[in-house]
């Protein structure tokens, strides 16, 4: 079977979280599938190297578990991007809409140089939301976007739409 088929096999449909009406995608079956989570982290590492990728940027929570095992098997360095008054260093910060309201995520900007293209890195692309403050964030840093991979894409909320004009021509791969 395809690493498609295998990846697919391993997300569980979670209905009513975390709130009724939502379905969502849980990725801690194929985290704990050895083979999963090898075949993950080898597509995705392969997205890197193909795209050009210098750095890895991952986002927080579930992104910093897949892109720190990329970005050791690419050869890559990791720089995290977390949500508002996690990062004791010098910030930049970048706020987006939700649904309802507003978030805010950081990156230590001296992480990143103008040498540096960088993948982001994240399982799910929802809204599009979360990815398209980070290509912001890294390109207020002063570095280059390589792209956007995920694990997974949830086409019908449109992020793909909406990371567009972030993107810049820049790829969104979604395995
Ligand atoms: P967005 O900003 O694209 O709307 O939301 C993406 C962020 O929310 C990602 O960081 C992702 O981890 C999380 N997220 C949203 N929906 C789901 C889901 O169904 N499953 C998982 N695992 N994460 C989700």
């Amino acid at each position: 079977a395809s690493t498609r088929d295998l990846l697919l096999s391993r997300i569980r449909d979670v209905a009513d979280y975390p709130k009724p009406g939502v379905m969502f995608k849980d990725i801690t079956p194929l985290l704990a599938d050895p083979v999963a989570f090898t075949a993950l982290t080898d597509a995705l590492a392969e997205l890197c190297v193909k795209h050009g990728a210098t750095k890895i940027v991952g986002l927080e929570a579930r992104g910093f578990i897949l892109a720190a095992p990329v970005a050791v098997r690419a050869g890559l360095g990791f720089v995290p991007v977390r949500k508002a008054g996690k990062l004791p260093g010098a910030t930049l910060s970048q706020a987006y809409e939700l649904e309802y309201g507003t978030a805010e995520i950081e990156i230590h900007a001296e992480d990143l140089s103008p040498d540096d293209r960088i993948m982001v890195i994240d399982d799910v692309l929802a809204t599009g939301g979360t990815a398209g403050a980070s290509l912001e964030l890294i390109r207020r840093a002063g570095a280059r976007v390589a792209g956007v991979a995920v694990l997974m894409e949830l086409g019908f909320l449109a992020g793909r739409g909406r990371l567009e004009e972030h993107l810049q021509g820049a790829p969104l791969e979604a395995l």
